[in-house]
């Protein structure tokens, strides 16, 4: 495989763009090597500046749900943007993918559109502070929810992959509210409750965590959040910018059928455009300015493109409920044939899955937090990584990345990824 266009790329990019890339994850900091430019993509498949055709595995980290450059999504686009690309005003468009979205998520009655899931989760928790008049939330070590500060406390994704779990420019004021627990892990949440019985806002967990590897909830133990927050009077606010439309049409909640106070979204809800939502029921969204006094805006929010795309793209998963099955049958599929190759060798590991969330870890403890998560062995997974890269498979560029399947993927690329894998795993 060449990479001699994107390697040149690269070097130009770190010139006048920090590390050459405007999101850390992109630069295989942890994997070493050179990030690929991508030229284009289409269906289930690649294509970067050096021509190499690749099978795509993290399908832009989410929202690429139904293959890259979806007719339906490109065709809402086009034919939007004749029509002017941003008004400051309200569109009827809003109204519709509102309406939508809503009827595809259980027990929520409104929803605020935002440009990205790090302001969708930024703004459920100053409503959630808002509405319970607390100051203090509860997250969980290795979860991510996007860079707003009260979040980079021992955040998952790039914030771990890139060494620096706690990021400088967060405040000790900032950090002293945010509360830390192990995924997983209900006790340490218990305790955290009897220290602080009147001041804990809400809880913010990513139901089933993708930022970390894909680490599912243990049985009982998102049911246990659920009952802490009545117990006490918090909030409990599922982050679904990876779940949400991707596990099932109403995401986590539907799947697990557990019913979150305040759910934010992003990725698959912006069909590939920059979005983000949360949602809450009426009583709670009615804090949210101008009905109440909890702040928060946006220029380009609810953008007619970014709009147009999210409804193009809600539309086509609404239309057939079955493409949440498929996802999760390919992904088994997968995982089989992972299991299949690396049960030959005596290198340790574990698959963890979930719907179309897949995750290898290079351990011989099962990965259920992220201290076990960080126990993998990142020698190997740069091997594993390198190895499929040159057979032509894109892995997520990091050990503390779930896989994203897209439905664009056919059983015969999963078998040709297994094929590459048994190369692969003589040189690991
Ligand atoms: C990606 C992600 C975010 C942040 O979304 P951005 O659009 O990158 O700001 C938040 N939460 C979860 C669970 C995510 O996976």
């Amino acid at each position: 495989m060449q990479y001699q266009r994107s390697s040149t790329l690269f070097q130009e990019a770190q010139a006048v763009i920090p590390g050459g890339v405007n999101s850390p994850v992109r630069a295989f900091k942890s994997v070493g090597g050179t990030p690929l430019f991508v030229k284009r993509a289409s269906g289930a498949y690649l294509y970067d500046e050096d021509g190499n055709q690749l099978i795509d595995y993290i399908s832009s980290w989410g929202p690429m749900i139904l293959g890259h450059a979806y007719p339906p999504v490109i065709q809402a686009i086009k034919e939007r943007a004749g029509n002017g690309t941003s008004f400051g005003m309200p569109t009827a468009l809003e109204t519709e993918i509102a309406t939508l979205a809503l009827e595809m998520v259980p027990n929520m009655d409104k929803i605020r559109f935002v440009n990205s899931g790090t302001e969708a989760c930024m703004s459920a928790v100053r409503l959630a502070r808002g509405v319970t008049e607390r100051e203090k939330i509860i997250k969980f070590a290795g979860c991510y929810h996007g860079h707003s500060d009260a979040f980079l406390i021992q955040a998952g994704s790039g914030a771990v992959t890139f060494g620096s779990p706690n990021s400088p420019g967060v405040t000790k004021g900032t950090a002293q509210d945010t509360l830390l627990a192990p995924f997983n892990n209900l006790d340490a949440v218990r305790a955290l409750f009897s220290e602080y019985p009147k001041e804990i806002a809400a809880i913010i967990i990513e139901p089933v965590a993708g930022n970390m590897g894909c680490i599912p909830p243990a049985e009982g133990f998102l049911e246990g959040l659920r009952s802490l927050c009545d117990q006490f009077g918090s909030l409990l606010i599922f982050d679904e910018v990876m779940t949400g439309f991707r596990l099932a049409r109403g995401g986590a909640q539907e799947l697990l059928g557990i019913k979150a106070d305040i759910v934010t979204f992003g990725k698959v809800i912006g069909g590939g455009l920059p979005v983000g939502a949360f949602a809450a029921n009426n009583r709670i969204m009615s804090y949210l300015a101008p009905e109440g006094p909890v702040y928060q805006a946006g220029t380009l929010s609810g953008n007619p493109l970014a709009m147009a795309a999210g409804l193009a793209m809600l539309q086509s998963l609404n239309q057939e409920e079955e493409v949440f099955n498929r996802l999760a049958e390919k992904t088994a599929y997968l995982h089989q044939g992972l299991d299949s190759v690396l049960s030959t060798t005596n290198i340790p590991y574990q698959i963890n899955r979930l719907g179309s969330m897949i995750s290898v870890h290079f351990t011989e403890i099962p990965v259920t937090d992220f201290e076990t998560a960080a126990f993998g062995n990142n020698d190997t997974f740069k091997k594993y990584f390198h190895g499929m890269l040159e057979q032509g498979i894109y892995l997520p560029p990091s050990a503390f990345e779930s896989y994203f399947l897209n439905d664009a993927l056919s059983f015969s690329d999963i078998d040709q990824t297994i094929n590459a894998l048994h190369l692969v795993i003589k040189k690991l």
